[in-house]
């Protein structure tokens, strides 16, 4: 008798952070085997896969990865090209490589946002302070200067009040290449998370209402409250669009504004995403189990939610265990990371409306 199928399908993950512990996590019942790579030998992935001790772009880690796996995926889309290119040559991605560069550039990102006809903050290519003074007149002295590359909750940012704050603003971000894009004046932040498998089968969950604070995310709820039919078919359909485009196989984010009822994209994530995390217990599948179904070309599970889940963010500090979990309806999840100001270390998915208040306050105390 055997209790995986010989031989159990490998899986390589590049990030053994909270995104590949959980994506190892849902593995697991697959009979799924994982291995990734991380440089920090505290890794949270270590519970649940083997751990190859090197960083993400170190190509001898990546070949000895590539040979111990069928398919390799990513928690995070910043690979250096040099690595893709030396892994692509060895393994299946998943996503491919063009999902990974396409997302590592937000200019690119609208690029494709608008080759789709898909509406998003207008924006200009900035190289230099004088590219950042012309672009700050022609949007009318507002806006976001954004770095194009390797920015994250909210960092590589600077917002431009008027024009006075051009030079400061470059100094600030002080990087070229860049883009300045015009402030959406939104009613909400949403998100779409949606999966595609490599058989080309898709599948969107409902569009999340996601709260930030000083640049991170604070709590999701999905599915988003008071959405009308037409705005989750534009979701829906947005998020498929993209996904065939890019022949993108996994999990992958879809950040978007709601601004007088339409809706403007932002960003994608080719990857599980934090505004995805309601799924653990609020759909009947959850992202990180519908990523690894996808990557191995499994057929993919429901994403269509009976309740509605609110997931809080911990960040920073964890609150009393046994207190959260005496709130009817909350789930706890932790990423074994040593507490530190503004950085995530978990968070609590609550099925009931009657208890977010009171998780709130929990990780809200904890931080302090
Ligand atoms: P991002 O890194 O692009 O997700 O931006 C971080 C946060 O900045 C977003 O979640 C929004 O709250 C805000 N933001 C980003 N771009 C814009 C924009 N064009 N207009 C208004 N707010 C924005």
């Amino acid at each position: 008798l055997s209790a995986v199928p010989d031989p159990a399908p490998r899986l390589g993950i590049v990030g053994g952070g909270q995104l590949g512990r959980m994506i190892a996590l849902a593995a697991a019942p697959l009979g799924v085997r994982c291995t990734f790579v991380d440089p920090s030998p505290e890794a949270g992935a270590r519970v649940a896969a083997r751990q190859i001790v090197a960083e993400y772009d170190d190509v001898a880690a990546l070949e000895e990865l590539a040979s111990v796996s069928d398919v390799i995926t990513f928690e995070f889309e910043n690979v250096s090209a040099p690595a893709l290119a030396a892994i692509e040559a060895v393994a299946d991605l998943a996503p491919s490589p063009r999902s990974l560069q396409v997302s590592q550039d937000r200019l690119s990102e609208k690029q494709l946002f608008h080759s789709l006809g898909i509406a998003c903050a207008p924006y200009r290519e900035v190289d230099s302070l004088a590219d950042l003074e012309a672009a700050a007149a022609d949007l009318g002295g507002r806006g976001i200067l954004k770095t194009r590359r390797f920015g994250y909750d909210g960092k590589g940012q600077a917002r431009l009040g008027g024009r006075g704050d051009a030079a400061a603003a470059w100094s600030t971000v002080g990087e070229a290449p860049s883009v300045l894009e015009g402030l959406v004046d939104f009613d909400r932040e949403l998100s779409v998370v949606a999966v595609r498998s490599s058989t080309g089968e898709t599948a969107v969950y409902p569009l999340a209402e996601n709260v930030h604070r000083d640049g991170i995310l604070r709590t999701s709820t999905a599915p988003a409250p008071g959405t009308d039919n037409d705005l989750a078919a534009h979701a829906d359909d947005y998020a498929t669009r993209i996904m065939d485009e890019l022949e993108h196989v996994g999990v992958l984010a879809l950040e978007l504004f709601e601004a007088g009822g339409e809706l403007i994209a932002n960003e994608i994530a080719p990857r599980v995403h934090n505004s995805g995390h309601w799924t653990q217990n609020g759909a009947p599948t959850s992202q990180f189990e519908n990523h690894v179904r996808a990557v191995l070309g499994l057929p993919l599970g429901n994403t269509r939610p009976a309740v509605s889940t609110t997931m809080v963010n911990l960040i920073g500090g964890v609150p009393d265990p046994a207190t959260v979990l005496d709130v009817p309806s909350a789930h706890l999840h932790l990423y074994d990371k040593e507490p530190r100001p503004g950085r995530k270390v978990g968070h609590v998915n609550v099925t009931d409306p009657a208890g977010i208040a009171e998780i709130v306050e929990l990780a809200e105390t904890a931080a302090r």
